[in-house]
């Protein structure tokens, strides 16, 4: 049976900047990859599209963010609707509950998220790391919901920076981001990731300007931390464990 990777993050981009030469990748060598977005990212920066309400945003970003995920070679991402910058006040069960159901449905052998840092320090990244933790455990008991099978992943890793993460996202909060215990090598996958990036118009302060920070996207290594199984201070991997095509 194909591995299954699912990679759940809070908006539209975050997957593609944070870890899309590795979903790419391991698509290309036949994982399935799912994604799930917690939000539509309709709080991100408007630039051009100031005059769109809310709604009609909300619905440019899944569209950037579909074609994203066809620009990867993805399954097509599921959306779990909540409220931009309001995940933990208003979605925290309800994510979770959800995940724990995604989590037994799809089986994933793998899934990944933030890590308690979320990178940024947004509050829905570090919401969502909790969530995800809670849900990857949740999800392998018998008490979280009789209707479904328990079913636990092999592995949950948490995303970390790499070279093409764009300048103005460095983190404002002072949790320490987790240790390195894997780097994957994206050579090769980096002019998708790069078609991906572009796919989302709307974000154009996200973009790569300079020849510096397109050569980070296409020549880059992602990195991640893995949570479970616990690191013990072993070497470097070179790949996500219980994943290969
Ligand atoms: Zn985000």
């Amino acid at each position: 049976m194909k591995s299954r990777i699912l990679a759940v993050f809070a908006h539209p981009d975050d997957e593609t900047f944070l870890a899309g030469g590795t979903l790419a990748k391991y698509a290309a060598q036949g994982c399935e990859v799912f994604l799930v977005c917690a939000t539509y990212g309709e709080g991100g920066q408007r630039g051009e599209y100031g005059g769109l309400t809310a709604e009609e945003f909300a619905r440019l970003r899944q569209r950037e963010m579909e074609a994203a995920c066809r620009a990867l070679g993805v399954n097509q991402p599921v959306f779990l609707g909540c409220a931009d910058r309001r995940l933990a006040r208003e979605c925290w069960d309800s994510a979770t509950a959800e995940m724990i159901r995604h989590i037994r449905t799809l089986k994933p052998d793998v899934v990944i998220t933030f890590g308690p840092d979320g990178i940024s320090g947004h509050p829905d990244h570090v919401a969502l790391s909790q969530i995800v933790t809670s849900a990857v455990w949740g999800a392998g008991l018998r008490t979280a919901d009789a209707n479904s099978a328990p079913f636990r992943p092999t592995a949950l890793y948490y995303v970390l920076r790499s070279a093409a993460v764009p300048k103005c996202c460095k983190s404002s909060v002072p949790v320490a981001a987790p240790p390195v215990t894997t780097v994957i090598d994206v050579d090769g996958f980096g002019e998708r990731k790069l078609e991906a990036i572009r796919c989302y118009r709307s974000q154009k302060h996200l973009q790569p300007q300079d020849a510096e920070s397109v050569q980070a996207v296409l020549r880059g290594h992602e990195q991640f931390h893995r949570a479970v199984p616990a690191w013990r201070g072993e070497g470097i991997e070179d790949r996500l464990v219980a994943a290969s095509g």
